[in-house]
């Protein structure tokens, strides 16, 4: 049977939900990402991206291109609840026109269609989807529609904003492109590929000179630049983990701003541990980035599971101790960054 997936993205997500909740900013340029001085973009719009700043980018940077374009670019933090609640709205609308969904992220999900047997009709349900999106969410979306799953999420990248693009031959969609748009190809495999530009370029290589090149990722690659893909649609993806990180304004060796940090950052995990559909957890790992950039992390796992919060609080402290003392951190480097995480949630 004729594969039929759809690939819905929201445009700028953390960003438009924020425009869109917050009276006053409908319009303006935004910026979600860190509150402190060190961290990085979350999501910016596309007035804010006018201005260059992107996601990913150190605050500082998009603060600094904010000031250069003398416009009032506004800056908020990331309010994740409010992100997931948005999330699940979107998720009962799609929801209700297939019943094979997976949403691959906060804001990203996949959509079997094969059901309606041919492209037309998959159509007209992807852009009443986008319709009720907007008239419920009053947020706008970008879908792409093609015979699997690395087809129409190129589609939906290539069409943003607001986009829709249907495609139905894959080879000729995909050789213009600069080979980068394969899922799988990020800087370091594309500096291996530099001889290659465009996906055209790259599907004159065989299948053995790609394994060569890359190893068993070159096959992977292979078949994407053929526009052939066999994942399959997975249907209901748990929270794998609940985790908070956060960097200090400053380095830090002090003991009593660590330990007031990883009390919020415990607090706030838990609050949406509790929040979940999960019962206990049964895995907690924290993560140090010392100033140099060096990270190390720290997990314990428990045989019968926590529920409880004085128990969490405990075990993250011994997880922490030994980097305040000379056990894991015998040259007392500064930390940078520390998180706290739960895994093997369980319900
Ligand atoms: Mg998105």
């Amino acid at each position: 049977m004729q594969r039929i997936i759809a690939h819905l993205d929201m445009d700028a997500f953390f960003a438009s939900v924020e425009e869109i909740t917050t009276p006053g900013l409908s319009g303006k340029p935004i910026v979600v990402g860190a509150t402190s001085k060190r961290g990085v973009v979350s999501a910016a719009n596309y007035k804010a991206r006018e201005y260059g700043i992107h996601s990913a980018q150190p605050i500082t940077i998009a603060r600094r291109l904010a000031k250069k374009a003398e416009q009032e670019v506004i800056f908020l933090g990331v309010d994740m609840p409010l992100y997931e609640k948005v999330s699940n709205n979107i998720f009962e609308i799609i929801k209700k026109h297939s019943n094979k969904v997976e949403q691959a992220s906060i804001d990203e999900f996949y959509i079997d269609l094969s059901f309606l047997k041919t492209f037309s009709k998959a159509e007209k349900v992807c852009k009443g989807i986008k319709e009720e999106i907007k008239q419920k969410q009053n947020l706008t979306c970008s879908i792409g529609i093609g015979n699997n799953k690395l087809i129409s999420k190129i589609a939906s990248s290539e069409s943003k904003p607001n986009g829709f693009l249907l495609i139905k031959d894959n080879q000729s969609f995909l050789n213009p492109l600069n080979i980068k748009k394969i899922p799988g190809i990020g800087p370091k495999t594309a500096k291996l590929l530099n001889n290659f530009k465009t996906i055209k370029d790259l599907s004159k290589l065989s299948k053995s000179e790609l394994k060569n090149l890359l190893g068993k990722a070159g096959i992977k690659i292979y078949y994407s630049a053929r526009g052939i893909n066999n994942d399959p649609i997975v249907e209901y993806r748990e929270a794998k983990s609940i985790g908070r990180q956060s960097t200090f304004e400053e380095n830090t060796t002090n003991i009593l701003i660590i330990f007031d940090e990883i009390e919020a950052l415990s607090e706030s995990v838990f609050q949406t541990f509790k929040e979940s559909n999960f019962s206990k957890f049964k895995t907690i790992t924290i993560t140090i980035r010392f100033s140099n950039f060096q990270t190390k992390t720290s997990s314990k796992s428990f045989k019968k599971g926590i529920d409880n919060k004085k128990e969490f609080n405990i075990n993250v402290i011994k997880l922490l101790l030994p980097f305040l003392d000379k056990r894991k951190n015998p040259r007392k480097k500064p930390i940078r960054l520390i998180g706290v995480r739960i895994e093997n949630l369980d319900k």
